[in-house]
C-alpha cells in the first residue's frame, strides 16, 4: 500500500498514538525491549495536557497538570527512577474564602495540612523531558494527526495527515472519547466500546488555567497566602505558584469554564477585576499573563453528543480489553485502574500495556 506522498507505508513493531504523559512512558517502559517502537503526536509539542510555560526571569507556569499527593505511587515510582525531585505545594495558614456574593471576601485560617500535594521541581514538563530523553528523535513524528486504522492482512495500518504506518500493534492514549470522535476504525470497533467512549470524560477537558507572574510574592506582605476559594468567581481556585528556589514568583489558579467563549483580555480584565478586591492595585504590577482554554485544544477536547459528569466512565473495565484481533490496545489516563483521569493514571496505564505486549512475546 501507498501513503499520501506516494511511498510504502513507515514499518513498526508498535505505533503509540500521543506523546503525551502515556505514550512516552509506554515508550520509556519498551526502550530495552528490542522492538521498533514509533510514535505519532498530533502536535507540534510533545506532552498533551502536561504544558509548563518557561521564559527567562520567570516561573514556570502550569498550564496543564501540575499536583499529585502521596498515594499516586505509580507516579512517585516514576519520578524516584527518572531522579526528579518533587516539593510541597505550601497553601499557607490563610485563605480568601468567599462564599457568596453577596458577602465580603473573609480570610479564614487553614487547618494543618498532613497530606499535602506536591509540585515536580522543575516544573511538571520535567517529568515529560525526562521521559523524552529517551526517545530516539527519528521515531517521533509531531504534527501528524491519525484520523484512520483499518486492520489489513499484514497488521494495523494507520492513516495520518502524513506518512501511513504499518504496525504489529497499535497503542492509542487517546482520551477515549476524542478518539472515537476523531479515529475512524475498520472494522468498526463493538457497539459497547463505541458507547463507552463516546460517554467517557476528558479529565479537565473544559477548564482553564491562569497565571500571573510578579516580581514580588506581595501577597505575602498583605498577610494571605496567595491561596482563594471563591464560589462567586469567575476565579474559582488560586494558589501561590512561585517556584522550588521561591526566587520568582506567581499566582496561579482555575477560572470558571463558562468564560471560555470570551476574548483572552476579557478574561484577563475579569480575573483582575477579582483580584483587584483582595489585593488593591498591586493585583496590576504582574509581568505576564498566561492561560489555557483547553475547551479550545483540539487535540485534547471535543464537545459531547450529550451531557457527561466529570470522571464519567473513567476506568471502566472494558478498557482492559484488546481489540482488532489483539493488535489494538487503548492505554491513556483515562483508563487506568488507579486514579483515571490523573498523571498516576497515565503512567499505570501505560504500564498496564507494557506487560500486555511484553506478555504476547
Ligand atoms: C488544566 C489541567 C489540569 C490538570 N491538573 C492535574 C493535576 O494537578 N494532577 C494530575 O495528576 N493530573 C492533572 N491533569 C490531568 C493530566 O494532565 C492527565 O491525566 C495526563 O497528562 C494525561 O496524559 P495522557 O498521555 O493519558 O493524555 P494526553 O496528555 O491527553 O495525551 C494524548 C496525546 O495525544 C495527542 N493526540 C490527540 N489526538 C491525536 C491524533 N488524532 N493523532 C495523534 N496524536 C493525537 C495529543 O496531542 C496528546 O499529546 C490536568 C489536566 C489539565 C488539562
Amino acid at each position: 500500500m501507498k501513503n499520501k506522498t506516494g511511498t510504502a507505508e513507515v514499518r513498526a513493531d508498535i505505533v503509540i498514538i500521543g506523546a503525551g504523559l502515556s505514550g512516552l512512558t509506554l515508550n520509556y517502559l519498551l526502550k530495552d525491549s528490542g522492538l521498533n517502537v514509533v510514535l505519532l503526536e498530533a502536535r507540534d509539542r510533545i506532552g498533551g495536557r502536561i504544558l509548563t510555560l518557561k521564559k527567562e526571569d520567570e516561573p514556570t507556569v502550569e498550564m496543564g497538570a501540575t499536583w499529585f499527593g502521596n498515594k499516586h505511587l505509580h507516579l512517585i515510582a516514576m519520578l524516584k527512577e527518572l531522579k526528579l525531585e518533587r516539593f510541597i505545594q505550601e497553601l499557607g495558614a490563610t485563605a480568601i474564602y468567599e462564599y457568596m456574593s453577596t458577602s465580603p471576601p473573609q480570610l479564614v485560617a487553614l487547618p494543618d495540612n498532613d497530606d499535602p500535594s506536591f509540585r515536580i521541581k522543575g516544573g511538571t514538563t520535567a517529568l515529560i523531558d525526562a521521559l523524552a530523553s529517551h526517545l530516539e528523535q527519528e521515531k517521533l513524528f509531531t504534527g501528524t494527526v491519525v484520523d484512520r486504522i483499518v486492520n489489513s492482512n499484514n497488521g494495523l495500518l494507520v492513516a495520518t495527515n502524513g506518512e501511513t504506518f504499518l504496525a504489529d500493534k497499535v497503542v492509542s492514549t487517546l482520551p477515549p472519547h476524542l478518539f472515537h470522535k476523531n479515529v475512524t476504525v475498520s472494522p468498526q470497533l463493538p457497539r459497547e466500546l463505541q458507547e463507552l467512549m463516546s460517554s467517557t470524560h476528558t479529565w479537565m477537558g473544559e477548564s482553564i488555567k491562569f497565571g500571573f507572574t510578579y516580581k514580588e510574592p506581595f501577597w505575602r506582605a498583605q498577610g494571605t497566602s496567595g491561596t482563594v476559594f471563591s464560589n462567586t468567581g469567575p476565579v474559582t481556585e488560586m494558589y501561590d505558584h512561585s517556584d522550588f528556589e521561591d526566587t520568582h514568583h506567581a499566582l496561579k489558579g482555575f477560572l470558571n469554564g463558562n468564560y471560555y467563549s470570551l476574548t483572552r483580555e476579557e478574561r484577563r480584565e475579569l480575573i483582575l477585576r477579582q483580584l483587584r478586591k483582595y489585593y488593591g492595585s498591586k493585583a496590576d504590577t504582574f509581568t505576564d499573563y498566561h492561560e489555557c482554554v483547553w475547551a479550545k485544544e483540539p487535540f485534547t477536547y471535543v464537545p459531547y453528543d450529550a451531557h457527561v459528569l466529570p470522571h464519567q466512565h473513567n476506568g471502566n473495565p472494558l478498557y482492559r480489553n484488546s481489540w482488532l484481533d489483539g493488535q489494538l490496545l487503548i492505554s491513556g489516563s483515562e483508563t487506568a485502574k488507579s486514579f483515571p483521569g490523573y498523571m498516576d493514571g497515565a503512567v499505570e496505564s501505560a504500564r498496564w500495556v507494557c506487560d500486555q505486549i511484553l506478555g504476547d512475546r
